[in-house]
């Protein structure tokens, strides 16, 4: 969905799980000269920059791919890998992390595209359901009545697994 407010165009975007993630984060990074609002709406708050496969709070949930294969950047194959060192983790080429590691990393993704886009583009975070239109509720009413700035944890350790 697209708009323009304050001569910065907006783009919505509906989910954030690892697609809608990595399409902000493409945006945010590629903004140039235009100005760009990018919202991100989620209705789950454990699922901001994770989704439905990097939300669990399971450590024993494991990635299905190896960490080679996982960066979020085509372009730059070593990028998860050398997340991970940053973090002091041991992951190896082969290794299958985690899936609440690897939503650790998207969550980073977006922040630093959010620290590093153009000056004048940003990004907006609603934690709200949005219904299909024929619920009559347009996207600013719904994100009007849920101003809320989830919370964006970075993985601590579960008590349990659901
Ligand atoms: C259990 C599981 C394990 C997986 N493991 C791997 C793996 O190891 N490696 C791999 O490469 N792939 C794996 N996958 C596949 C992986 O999920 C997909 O590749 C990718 O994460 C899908 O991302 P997505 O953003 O398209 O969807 P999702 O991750 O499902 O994200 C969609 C998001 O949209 C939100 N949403 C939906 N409707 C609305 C609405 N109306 N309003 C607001 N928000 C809404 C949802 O809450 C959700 O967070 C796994 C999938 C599952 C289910």
């Amino acid at each position: 969905m697209f708009g323009q407010e304050n001569n910065a165009y907006t783009v919505a975007i509906v989910g954030s799980g690892f697609s809608g993630t990595l399409v902000a984060t493409q945006l945010l990074l590629n903004a140039g000269v235009q100005r760009l609002r990018v919202v991100l709406f989620e209705r789950a708050a454990s699922r901001f920059a994770r989704g439905l496969a990097y939300g669990t709070r399971c450590f024993a949930h494991l990635l299905n791919v190896p960490a080679e294969k996982m960066s979020a950047f085509i372009e730059d194959q070593q990028h998860f890998l050398r997340w991970a060192e940053r973090h002091a983790l041991n992951v190896q080429e082969d290794s299958f992390v985690p899936r609440l590691v690897y939503g650790a990393y998207l969550s980073d993704v977006l922040d630093e595209a959010e620290v590093n886009a153009p000056d004048g583009s940003y990004l907006v975070l609603h934690w709200t359901r949005l219904r299909p239109a024929t619920h009559e509720r347009s996207i600013d009413q719904t994100s009007a009545r849920a101003r809320l700035h989830p919370p964006r944890s970075t993985g601590t350790r579960p008590r349990h697994c659901g």
